[in-house]
């Protein structure tokens, strides 16, 4: 068989690396697309690459093709067609749709610059306002319990608005305690990890034009791929838990998690695609070959964690 055809059955491993193409692929996208290659390999698994373009105000398709080039010059292969997630809104709105049934979302009109004054306000009052894992203030959830006729007058006034989940609600109908297996480099062989969704509170799951937000649609998507393991960086970590909440509220398979130590520069601070000395395309082009960028990306013959599935 070739190797390019996904293999199946239940012990088979199926991982993808997921890129958004809004910006070029730098080293730390190199050892996430590697690390997710190289554990397909090992278990004889299949390795994807899907294309993560919700956001069509920042995705372009020469990061796109960027990717490709990028990916192919590092040795990777994968089977296509590539699943593009723009493809897919009708089908990220029907998930939502069934949210809107079990009562989980609300539509929330306040503006960023609203939710920081009222923020300000409250905090100016000696208040300390509660912040999610990346630092930003939660939702003020004001309009959770409006009046459906008062929404539905917001909405028809054409109302820029927001679909949030409403975080309590869900958290009602779940049994706990929430748990995922991480088999990641930081702390896990594949025991259970205690989720906590509460820390994001009603957490953006689609815009008024946009049925999805990246929370919804990465879970729809590793369900319907029938991902087995999902390796990624450490800094989706603390949003693992939103994904666990998701997939238990709509019936989808909870893959492995394994997330990985991110690469950092001089500082120590993470690499940003604005970093255009660490784009691969950079470092190709000043004569790198793909197994130094291996090498800065960290990727060592025995990564251990990453060697055989749990
Ligand atoms: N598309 C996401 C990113 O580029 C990755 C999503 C994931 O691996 O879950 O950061």
């Amino acid at each position: 068989m070739s190797a390019l055809l996904p293999q199946t059955g239940p012990d088979v491993p199926v991982v993808r690396f997921a890129p958004s193409p809004n910006g070029l692929l730098h080293l730390g996208h190199a050892r996430s697309a590697l690390l997710n290659a190289r554990f397909a390999e090992r278990n004889g698994g299949t390795y994807l690459l899907r294309i993560e373009d919700i956001d069509r105000e920042r995705s372009r398709p020469a990061f796109e093709t960027a990717i490709y080039d990028d990916l192919r010059w590092l040795g990777l292969s994968w089977p296509e067609p590539v699943r593009r997630q723009s493809d897919r809104f009708e089908i990220y709105g029907q998930a939502l749709g069934e949210l809107g049934k079990l009562g989980l979302i609300y539509p929330a009109f306040l503006s960023r610059a609203e939710i920081r004054s009222r923020v300000a306000a409250a905090e100016a009052g000696g208040t300390t306002w509660p912040r999610d894992p990346d630092g930003a203030p939660l939702y003020p959830g004001t309009e959770r319990d409006m009046p459906d006729a008062q929404r539905a007058a917001r909405i028809a006034s054409g109302a820029p608005f927001a679909w949030r989940l409403d975080m309590a609600r869900a958290l009602q109908g779940i049994e706990q305690p929430l748990t995922w297996r991480e088999a990641g480099e930081e702390d896990g062989n594949g025991a259970p990890h205690t989720a906590d969704p509460s820390a994001w509170g009603d957490v953006i799951l689609a815009r008024r034009d946009t049925p999805a937000s990246y929370h919804l649609s990465v879970v729809l998507d590793d369900h319907d791929q029938k991902i087995t393991d999902v390796i990624r960086g450490q800094d989706l970590f603390a949003a693992t838990s939103i994904h666990r909440l998701l997939q238990e509220v709509l019936g989808l398979r909870a893959p492995v998690y394994r997330h990985h130590r991110l690469v950092v520069d001089e500082t120590g601070r993470k690499l940003s695609k604005s970093d255009a000395d660490t784009a691969l395309a950079a470092l190709r082009e000043d004569g790198c070959t793909p197994a130094t960028v291996a090498r800065l990306a960290g990727i060592d013959a025995d990564l251990e964690p990453f060697a055989s599935a749990v």
